[in-house]
């Protein structure tokens, strides 16, 4: 694996199967000292996209310490913003995470929590701490002041509380026009927190729910939502992002506020509805984003690339969301070791995309069994042999794993090996097949190339060779050294396949940084996909969608989730061999 990036902070390799990280301590003390009996953490997704390879840090996060405290970890979808949100997205959350290798202790909506955020919003108000202003969105901008600027009140700021309770309740009967009024929480326009400013807690939008339908014209702000939803499930750690930092002092504003663990008339709706309900104050821990070179990791830019057909669909194999990562061979283990070795801080870095690679190569070394396929064709007839010849070479399907078992692979007298591996004029150090030169065929013994035919346009279309038949398995010459081993596959016997040759979807490390003046969509890599027609060896085509394969000296491939077929194999180039990027992009 390469990690030669000095950038990169990588726990060690041989890290301590218990992971050591400021948040798993903070877990820790926090059994330790009695503070928490169990942990609960939540993964909180809007489902307006797809999950991306970021999200897999999320994830790994909150299931993952969860599941070593012998807690729980719930799913919730945070559902507060309907219009952009949409159950296909729903479904493929689910499908993602579970794909990933965890599974959550209960599904949860933001809207199954509706009708309690709209009696807590009522609390507030009755409280003196939330008001209903009737600036619209731009003058609200502009009192709200600047990061050297202090705010101003609004002139409805100061409503009586009836007023208020009055106003609101007609806001959730929908007698206003969107955008009209608004639910403020009352903290301090002075605040050097601009969060703290009045920030709005509903706003009127009289907009289709995927899971309420047209019950609510009013919906929560993110703010509100997910610290109540974080204390309404008993969450003990909420683990987000950095950039909600600054947010923090309003989230816990609100959790004591309305103080849902001593006001259970608050939640009562959810007992009613079956939803098993123990509020507890939470905590927020924020930790650093997982950013990866040659990766975007927003949705919306992630949507923008499926919707302007740059990709064939999320599930493209050159997306990183994880749909896109599984369908092009990745694997959860593989996914879940980046993350770790990544590590937890709250310091922001950019991982270098060969680290993933290193981690999905480590993975799949261990896990896909090896077969040949040939992706650019060249015969070779070993002129030696009879026509009719047939033999069944026994080989190993894995050579540090013996529970791989073998497999019969076909050798016939004609062959086809790799275009590449064989140079008519070949340059210095060049030690595969050359004119008189001699190699090893995998698995079969040394031949040497008597004869070069040409095409009618010169391009070498066969080699003509012989089998030095003391070269062969338990003959006296069967040790005799000779400096390259060719991969093959029997022409008679081999299967046609589709293989599609997948690359990285953006030609520099940082597509979106616009350091150079380009736009971020001018740095796809239009040589990310190509497609060719290989020869598999038999045991390569006959399988499931989703196996995943070493081609010997190519690379891992995985049969193609959709539209992989036995009799129609189609494979995707998973990760080559070894890093072809680190000398490019010259490190
Ligand atoms: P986007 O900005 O692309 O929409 P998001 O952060 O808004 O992404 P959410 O669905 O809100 O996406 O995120 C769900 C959870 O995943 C949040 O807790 C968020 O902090 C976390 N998350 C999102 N992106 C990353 C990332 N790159 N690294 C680590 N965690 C992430
Ligand atoms: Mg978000």
């Amino acid at each position: 694996m390469s990690t030669e990036n000095p950038a990169i902070a990588i726990t060690p390799a041989a890290a301590p199967p218990v992971q050591q990280d400021f948040i798993r301590q903070i877990v820790r003390d926090d059994l330790a000292s009695g503070k928490h009996r169990v942990i609960h953490t939540r993964f909180p997704p809007e489902p307006n996209g797809y999950l991306h390879i970021g999200h897999a840090k999320a994830i790994c996060l909150n299931f993952g310490i969860a599941s070593e405290s012998g807690g729980w970890c719930n799913l919730r979808l945070d559902d507060t913003n309907p219009g952009r949100e949409d159950p296909e997205f729903v479904e493929g959350i689910k499908d993602d995470v579970r794909w990933l290798g965890f599974e959550w202790h209960a599904l949860r909506h933001a809207s199954d929590y509706f009708e309690v955020f709209y009696r807590a919003a009522l609390k507030l108000i009755a409280d003196g701490v939330a008001y209903v202003d009737d600036l619209d969105a731009e003058q609200m901008r502009e009192y709200r002041g600047t990061l050297t600027l202090p705010g101003r009140n609004s002139p409805h700021r100061e409503r009586s509380v009836e007023e208020n309770l009055d106003l609101f309740r007609r806001m959730r009967a929908g007698e206003f026009a969107d955008g009209s009024r608004t639910l403020r929480a009352k903290i301090d326009m002075r605040a050097g927190n601009i969060n703290l400013r009045d920030p709005a807690i509903y706003r009127i939008r009289k907009v289709t729910h995927q899971n309420t339908g047209d019950a609510w014209p009013i919906y929560p702000m993110y703010d509100y939502a997910h610290c109540l939803s974080d204390a309404l499930e008993g969450i003990t750690h909420s683990l987000c992002t950095l950039e909600f930092e600054d947010h923090r002092p309003l989230y816990d504003w609100f959790v004591d506020r309305v103080d849902l663990v001593n006001h259970p008339e608050l939640w009562q709706p959810l007992l009613d509805a079956g939803l098993p309900t123990q509020p507890a104050k939470p905590r927020q821990i924020e930790f650093s984003r997982l950013n990866l070179s040659y990766c975007i990791t927003s949705k919306r830019k992630l949507a923008q690339l499926v919707g302007e057909g740059y990709v064939d669909g999320w599930d493209d194999p050159r997306m990183n969301t994880l749909r896109g990562l599984r369908r092009r061979g990745f694997t959860p283990a593989g996914l879940r070791l980046l993350v770790e070795r990544v590590g937890v801080s709250k310091q922001n870095s950019v991982i270098d995309y060969a680290i993933l690679e290193g981690c999905i190569r480590e993975d799949l070394d261990a896990s896909a069994a090896r077969r040949m396929a040939v992706l650019d064709p060249l015969k070779l007839v070993i002129s030696n042999l009879p026509d009719d010849h047939e033999e069944r070479l026994i080989f190993a399907n894995h050579p540090k794993d013996e529970s791989f078992g073998t497999r019969e692979v076909p050798f016939a007298r004609e062959l086809w090996i790799e275009r590449e591996d064989f140079a008519e004029l070949p340059p210095k150090g060049f030690h595969r097949l050359k004119p008189d030169g001699e190699v090893r065929l995998r698995g079969v013994g040394i031949i040497r190339c008597e004869q070069v035919l040409k095409d009618a346009d010169g391009n070498v279309s066969e080699l003509h060779c012989t089998l030095d038949p003391q070269s062969r398995h338990g003959m006296s010459g069967a040790e005799r050294k000779v400096k390259g081993t060719l991969h093959w596959v029997s022409a008679r016997h081999a299967v046609a396949a589709e293989v599609r040759l997948y690359d990285r979807l953006f030609n520099v490390p940082a597509p979106d940084s616009e350091e150079d003046g380009k736009r971020w969509l001018d740095h796809v890599n239009p040589e990310a996909k190509r497609v060719v027609q290989a020869w598999l060896e038999p045991a390569a085509a006959a399988v499931a969608p989703e196996q995943r394969f070493q081609f010997e000296r190519l690379g891992y491939f995985v049969a193609d989730r959709v539209d992989h077929r036995a009799d129609v194999p189609v494979f995707n180039r998973t990760v080559t061999l070894r890093d072809t990027w680190a000398k490019q992009v010259g490190q």
